[in-house]
Formats: C-alpha cells, structure tokens, sequence
C-alpha cells in the first residue's frame, strides 16, 4: 500500500482560526497514525492579502499546539517548494501543456464584461456560470492576441453535460451536475493561478493520498477532479470536515469570543487541552474518553467516525478540559505554565531563586482551583501582594470595628511580635491562647482574624493561607508580601486612625 500523505495548506492571509487549526490537527493525527507523512503547504498567491507575518506565525502556532511536520516551507523536503509563490514555473509549465493539448483556453474577458454577465444571470434566475465565449476562438487567434500583449486568464475546457461523481470519505458519495460548474479559471489575467488550480498540481506533484479540508471546499472539489482528468491523473481521497459554528449556529467568529490558536494561547489555555478540544470538533472517540492525551488521540482517531454535521465550538467544554488537563500537570510544570502570566503581573523579583518556585509551587496550587484559563491567576495572587485596608468591603469592616475584635487582634500582636515565622500550628495554638486570654470566642474570635489577615471575610482557607505569607514575607518581590504579624499591626493602626 502506499504511503499516507496528507497536507495542511493554509493561505497566510490571516491569524490561524481554530476551525483551520482543527482542520491540521485531523490531518496530523490521521498521518500519526498511519505512519505516513504530515505536509505543511503554503498557499500564498493571492499576494494582496497574504503576509510574511501571518506565515511565520501561522507555524509559530502549529508548533505551539504540538504539531510538527515532515516537509515545510522551513524544513524542505523531496517535494518542494512548499511554498506555491515559489512554484509558479511549476505551474506555466502544465498550463502550457494544457493549452497545447486543447483541455484549457485563453479567455480575453474582461473583469467588467465577466461582472455584467454575472448579474444578468442571476436577475434572470440562472447560475451564474461563464458563458463559454472565448472557447470557441481559434487557438491561433488566441495565440496571437496573446503575443501582442493582450492580457488573458486561462480556462479550463470542461464538457458541457454530464455530472462528476466522487466518493468523500465523510458524506459518502457527491454528484454535481457539469452544467453548473462552467470552465473554471486555472491562470487569472496576472499570470498567477487560481487556487483550484494551484492545488490540484500540488497535491498531485506532492503526492497527496488524502485531502482533509473544510467543507467551504466541497463545491470547489468537482473543479479540482475536472482538473485532475485533463491532466490524466488520478485524484486523491476527499474528506470534508464540517464547519466550526459557535452556539448560535452561525460560523465561529469575533462575537463568540477567541477564535484565533494565538488567542487561546494568550489567555492561558494550554496547547494540550486546545489540542484535545480540537480533536473532539466533529469526532468522538469510540468509547466516550474526554480526556485524552495527543498519543492517546493518535492512537484512537479514525477518519470513518467523523460526524457530517456542524461542530458547535462549546466554551465551556474547553475550560474544563483545560482545567482537567492543568490536574495531570505537576505543581513545578504548573508554575512553568503560569510564569509567563506572573510575569506581566509585575510583582515577581528579576531573578526568581528555587525558594521563589517552591513558594510560587504551593501558591499557585493554592489559587487554581476553579481557575479555566490561566490568565486569570494574577489576579488572584493579589491576596498575597495587595494588603489595602481601604478597599475593604462593608461586611468586613463591621467586623473589625466590633469592640472585641480590637481586644483579639491586640493579644495576637502581642503574642506574634516575638516570633519570626509561625507554621499553621504554632498559628492556632497562639489563637488558642488569645482565646484564654481575652475569652472571645468562635466567630468573634476567627472572624475578625481572617479579616486582618486576608482583608476578606471569605476566600483562601487560613491553614493555607498563614504558611504562604509567612514563608513569602521571606522572600523578594518587587511588591512587598507583608508577613501575618505585619499584616495585624497595620490592621491596629488603621483602626486608631
Ligand atoms: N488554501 C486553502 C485554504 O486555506 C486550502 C484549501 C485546501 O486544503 O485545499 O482554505
């Protein structure tokens, strides 16, 4: 049997959509695991729109969610360029023989005549097919108006009846009638090929077992195989992945929310849970699994049980998986993740010592539960680096300024102030003692503490609480971590302001 080879050929016009991104991830995973080979194409003759920066970026995020590839534009391979603006000689080579042989010809129609045709067709309710015009010249006239410099697209002569059939490995077999297809452009009047065309002597130049693509492309693949036919060869296999709608089942964009892998990445989803989700967009694996690794995925994909309809991109779903993917990480590759979003926090020191991520480990692990993304963490860790008495909410104010929260708070400065750092348990025996001392108790007793000590009447549990500020006021930040006892002390003050 051959070897499987798939491509991904995104046109660098744009930030890469998770919809293109999930259409990469089944062709990786599909050539993963048949041990074939996974091609990254570049489709950028349409040169008004496509950009350097799109196509460096585009790979930039392919890499980040775990993809790699075999041949590239960057790494090369036996069939290259990988880039389609550096195959144009590749390209004028075929349409030559196109020509030549009589399957295309030259079309002097001009961009007004081809407009004006088309909105007759579709006031008179028909399809707004080319007419054919420029097919009956004869090729020596075409010949000749072409070498005195008249500017002409090539097209591709196809038969006028009759209808192409193909078997699409997702919907199962496709007819389409010829009469609406007309003769597709294979050259535009500027020289540079038209998509269908450029694809179909890539795929086949490259190779190409299989083509799994969005189903934006199911009516450009009857061109595509016409174009196969002239040329004799023998088309590839189609599959066309349905499209990624968001809730409201229109197409997934701006209003849904990120849409872009770069996005995703920068509000703190992690490529492995991005890289599951996308997996489960119009598949499932047999038995239910959710959460699942990339190796498990290869393992488990099979083209045959991708669904034909609508993938409905579910935002939450992502969060829990990205939650449940952060779960299978260890407390030091959960800091390693979350350092970057820190980072812009601006509270961490230039040089973080193994004191820092041993502190950093037991905090994060503190405050991420019920974290979804990642970029919501920094905020949290204002518990420990914002001691502001001022923005204290109502509720806890009334109940500081309870008569016996003054008597706890003074007996608990007194017993800390002849400590340095106090564990947990050294904490609750001096509560205890405060307790004998003053005889408040319960809630008046802890309530007030926690305040003092937090600036919040809920929130982080103090036995977790207590060890973070004690151990952290240790250590240097560019923001200062006050210790408990600091953080009683200030609280007195501020009340016999
Ligand atoms: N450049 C096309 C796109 O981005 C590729 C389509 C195809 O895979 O054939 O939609």
């Amino acid at each position: 049997m051959r070897q499987v080879r798939v491509r991904f050929a995104p046109s660098p016009t744009g930030y890469l959509h998770v919809g293109n991104a999930r259409t990469a991830l089944f062709n990786w995973l599909f050539a993963r695991q048949k041990r074939g080979a996974f091609i990254l194409r570049v489709e950028d003759t349409d040169v008004e729109r496509s950009r350097q920066e799109y196509y460096l970026r585009l790979m930039d995020d392919l890499r980040w969610l775990g993809l790699d590839w075999d041949e590239g534009p960057d790494i090369g391979g036996d069939y290259g360029p990988y880039r389609q603006s550096e195959r144009l000689e590749i390209y004028r080579l075929y349409t030559q023989q196109l020509l030549e042989a009589g399957r295309a010809y030259y079309c002097f129609c001009s961009p007004e005549e081809l407009e004006q045709a088309r909105r007759e067709a579709l006031a008179a309710g028909r399809m707004p097919i080319y007419s054919g015009k420029c097919r009956h010249l004869s090729p020596e006239e075409a010949a000749a108006r072409v070498a005195r410099g008249e500017k002409a697209a090539v097209r591709l002569k196809t038969p006028d009846k009759g209808e192409v059939i193909f078997n699409d490995l997702v919907h199962g077999e496709l007819h389409f009638q010829l009469e609406v297809i007309g003769d597709p452009i294979l050259v535009r009047s500027n020289g540079l090929p038209a998509y269908n065309y450029a694809v179909v002597i890539d795929d086949h130049l490259m190779e190409i077992t299989h083509v799994i693509r969005g189903e934006d492309h199911i009516s450009n693949t009857p061109r595509q195989i016409l174009t196969y036919q002239a040329l004799g060869w023998e088309p590839p296999q189609f599959a066309h992945l349905s499209m990624v709608m968001g809730e409201d089942n229109t197409r997934l964009s701006k209003r849904h929310g990120a849409t872009s892998v770069d996005q995703f990445a920068q509000e703190g989803i992690l490529p492995e849970a991005l890289f599951n989700y996308l997996a489960f967009l119009g598949w499932s694996p047999p038995e239910g699994q959710e959460v699942l690794s990339r190796e498990e995925l290869v393992e488990l994909f099979n083209l045959s049980r991708v669904s034909r309809s609508a993938a409905i991109f579910d935002y939450q779903k992502l969060y829990w998986l990205n939650r449940q993917h952060l779960k299978r990480l260890t407390p030091g590759e959960k800091v390693t993740r979350v350092l970057p979003f820190l980072q812009k926090a601006g509270f961490l020191p230039e040089k973080l010592t193994r004191e820092h991520h041993l502190w950093l480990e037991k905090a994060v692990e503190a405050l991420i539960e019920g974290v979804n993304k990642l970029n919501e963490l920094p905020e949290k860790f204002n518990l420990f680096f914002e001691f502001d008495l001022s923005k204290m909410e109502e509720s806890a104010r009334r109940i500081l300024q309870a008569e016996s929260a003054r008597t706890v708070l003074e007996a608990l400065a007194e017993e800390l102030a002849n400590r340095s750092a106090v564990s947990f348990e050294e904490f609750s025996d001096i509560a205890r003692e405060v307790r004998q001392k003053t005889g408040v108790k319960g809630k008046e007793l802890f309530h007030p503490i926690r305040v003092a000590l937090t600036g919040q009447t809920s929130g982080l549990e103090l036995d977790k609480f207590i060890p973070l500020i004690e151990e952290g006021a240790r250590l240097t930040w560019r923001q200062p971590l006050l210790s408990a006892r600091e953080r009683i002390v200030r609280t007195l003050q501020w009340l016999t302001q």
